[in-house]
């Protein structure tokens, strides 16, 4: 898996997200301080007996009294109370003969602003020195609200930091979430699914914790639920971060022990939401007491999911991390604030909110990295695939070649063979190299010249072109490896074409090779060469197996010595002959032959010399025959011929002729005129015999009396012999 985290390729990206958060946590701290420019407001709590008559009992009621002392207004600005926008449902001021318009967390009017950041009172412009107001509040809070008097222009200002930094938060998950939503209809990646889901319940929840989503029509009906609402909310994106950094670290498969630990987690958090949304105002007093170490626990357990994730290599998952620690810095810091009045300010609260958005956007930067990786695993299963697939087809095509050659070869006459051989080859090796021509060119193969061209027009081109070539493509057949040489144009320097020439392993004289000629410059890959190679190699031994399997078939129904019909493949011929005689009623002679004194040519000339003589007697015998008539050597110095459709008269004939043909021979031994005569037997199948024994029987008896009657001569059975 390729490594991008700690790779460089967006640790950039990560160091200026980190050093925006930290200026901005630094910003928000600064904001929050006291502003030294504003007037002070002296505060003590109300006395039971001012309490409005109106006022709740529930507890949720507060008011104070405040004191401060108006400077001269500046001309043309107002003073303006400004008070931090908890979440309260009410809040006024008052005095003797005024009272301000309420304002409410969750019930916004329509006088307030767009993504107000605090509760703004402007004093009128007529007031002037020392002032006594009251402040009433109705609402769970856990703390009172710190008034801040300050000009009409620095609210404003500080109201406008408010919106652009909620703008900024919302704007960037809003953007986030809807390119979660792309990459996941791009990559079908659950993760991001997850992302979107988690970055909509994040705009849920910070809307609702700065009480800008009871400003949307159609979302106001979550005022009903009031701070618990709020709770809920932040409970669920607590549960969603779980859940999502669980999928992230790659732990949401199976039954890990982190597995389980934030199922239970979240699961508790879910359940909490359900119990925020029963709507029960001591719940909510009891979470709003809670809430921040809830959190605190959450991001821990973040924390640890996110270390363990960073441990096994996890992209992102480091940066993550630290972006963790900062906002549980946020979230303490906030915490503080909410206790006391050491830190406060609207800008805090901001802090951890830019913490969320800066850690979804990381998140999705970590994601897309992990699409890359996606990717070049695919691309490498792809290329793996497509290997393995262009491997099978080869070795299909191998084994293919292997079997038709097997079957194809065995039905062949031996010339026959490598031609059909090498035809078969080309055929099956040109669909997998793209190749413009083919050829194999062999000479003194099995006794052969062959040229083989696919495409078969090109046959006379190429057989002109080898003539010249003739020599040189010799020795690089017996050179045994393959080479591949640019084709040029007589006298034209540019490339036309590249040849490679794999030699046919046959043993010398002979020689062969497999020449593949591809249009252009490009030459054939190693992967090619050993392709073609390795179906030559294959041909070439299917081959020699159907060669020496036609010997062995020879060997086993020809005489060794003249090449002739040996006596076990005669003897079927008989017995087929004489069934086939029996059943159409065409007549079948037998001629039986016997050499004269055969004993005294080996006895004066030797046993080669009668040998020799043999083999041209054989070759005589067969010359002086006609289609149709077998021949064979019965053994020793005696022949036999069956006649089929020859009557006893016909086969007489041929008798004379075979006897005139070896009289006529003059076989020649190391300069010794050999003469040799022979005496034969006729004898024709009679109408009841369907086998030949009885035929055969009367022809040597016929024999017999040709050597009685003196050799040399020709003697026809009788029907029956007396
Ligand atoms: P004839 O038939 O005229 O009575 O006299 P012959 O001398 O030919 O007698 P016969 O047919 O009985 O003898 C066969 C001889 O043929 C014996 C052997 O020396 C010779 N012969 C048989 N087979 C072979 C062979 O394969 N090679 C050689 N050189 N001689 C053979
Ligand atoms: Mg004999
Ligand atoms: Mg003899």
């Amino acid at each position: 898996m390729a490594r991008s985290f700690g790779g460089g390729r967006h640790e950039g990206l990560i160091a200026i997200c980190l050093v925006l958060m930290l200026g901005l946590f630094a910003a928000a701290v600064a904001g929050g301080l006291p502003d030294p420019s504003g007037v002070r407001v002296r505060m003590e709590p109300l006395a039971d007996a001012q309490r409005p008559s109106d006022a709740p009992v529930d507890g949720t009621y507060r008011g104070a009294r405040l004191q401060f002392d108006l400077p001269p207004r500046v001309p043309g600005s107002r003073w303006v109370l400004r008070l931090e926008r908890e979440a309260v449902d009410a809040v006024w001021l008052q005095r003797e003969g005024w009272r301000s318009r309420t304002l409410g967390f969750f019930h916004p009017d329509a006088a307030t602003g767009v993504l107000p950041s605090s509760y703004l009172f402007a004093l009128p412009a007529d007031w002037a020195g020392p002032v006594e107001l009251e402040l009433h509040t109705v609402g769970a809070q856990r703390r009172a609200l710190q008034p801040e008097l300050i000009g009409e222009a620095q609210a404003m200002r500080l109201e406008q930091y408010g919106i652009a930094a909620s703008a900024m938060i919302y704007a960037s998950l809003f953007t986030i979430g809807l390119l979660a939503l792309a990459l996941f209809s791009a990559a079908r990646d659950r993760m991001f699914l997850a992302l979107f889901a988690f970055t909509g319940v994040a705009l849920l929840a910070l809307s609702a914790v700065n009480g800008h989503l009871y400003q949307l029509p159609g979302l106001r009906a979550f005022a009903f639920w009031r701070t618990q609402g709020v709770i809920a909310l932040l409970l669920l994106l607590c549960a969603a971060w779980l859940q999502m950094l669980l999928q992230y670290a790659g732990l949401a498969q199976g039954r890990t022990r982190w597995k389980r630990l934030v199922d239970g987690a979240s699961l508790a958090l879910v359940a909490l939401v359900a119990v925020c949304l029963l709507n029960l105002p001591q719940v909510a007093r009891m979470l709003a007491q809670v809430q921040g170490v809830l959190f605190g626990i959450a991001l821990l357990l973040g924390l640890a999911l996110l270390g363990d994730a960073a441990r096994r290599r996890t992209l992102m998952a480091l940066p993550l991390a630290a972006l963790g620690v900062l906002t549980l810095a946020g979230v303490a810091l906030l915490e503080l604030s909410s206790r006391s009045h050491l830190l406060d300010g609207a800008l805090l609260r901001y802090g951890y909110q830019l913490a969320i958005v800066v850690g979804v956007a990381i998140l999705a930067v970590g994601l897309v990295g992990r699409i890359g990786e996606y990717r070049q695993q695919r691309d490498r299963e792809q290329l793996a695939r497509a290997d393995t697939e262009r491997r099978m087809q080869r070795e299909a095509a191998r084994s293919g070649l292997s079997s038709e050659l097997h079957s194809r070869l065995r039905t062949l006459p031996p010339g026959d063979i490598p031609w059909a051989a090498f035809r078969l080859l080309i055929e099956r090796l040109m669909p997998l190299l793209p190749v413009e021509h083919c050829v194999v060119v062999t000479q003194g193969y099995h006794g052969q010249d062959a040229l083989v061209v696919e495409p078969v027009a090109g046959t006379d081109a190429v057989r002109a072109q080898l003539g010249r070539r003739q020599l040189a493509l010799k020795r690089q057949a017996a050179n045994g490896i393959p080479l591949q040489q640019p084709v040029t144009e007589a006298g034209a320097p540019s490339i036309l074409a590249i040849e490679a020439v794999v030699p046919l392993q046959i043993r010398a004289p002979a020689w062969g090779a497999l020449l593949l000629q591809r249009r252009g410059t490009d030459g054939f890959t190693t992967e090619e060469l050993s392709l073609a190679g390795e179906f030559a190699r294959q041909t070439l031994q299917q081959v020699e197996q159907a060669m020496a399997a036609v010997q062995l078939r020879q060997s086993a129904e020809l005489d060794a010595l003249t090449g002739s019909f040996n006596r076990r493949t005669i003897d079927q011929w008989l017995t087929r002959s004489f069934s086939e005689g029996a059943r159409s009623g065409q007549p079948v002679s037998v001629l039986f032959l016997d050499l004269d004194h055969f004993k005294s040519i080996n006895d004066r000339h030797g046993h080669a010399c009668g040998d020799a003589a043999l083999r041209e007697v054989a070759l005589a015998l067969r010359g002086a025959l006609q289609e149709g008539d077998l021949f064979g050597r019965y053994g020793g110095e005696e022949f036999i011929v069956i006649l089929p459709g020859r009557n006893g008269a016909a086969a007489r004939v041929v008798a004379e002729q075979l006897r005139m043909a070896v009289d006529d021979l003059r076989p020649d031994c190391s300069g010794q005129v050999l003469h040799l005569t022979v005496s034969v037997g006729v004898a024709t199948r009679l109408e009841r015999e369907d086998t030949p024994e009885a035929t055969l029987a009367r022809a040597d008896r016929a024999l017999y009396s040709a050597k009685a009657a003196g050799r040399n001569c020709v003697q026809v059975a009788p029907a029956v012999f007396r």
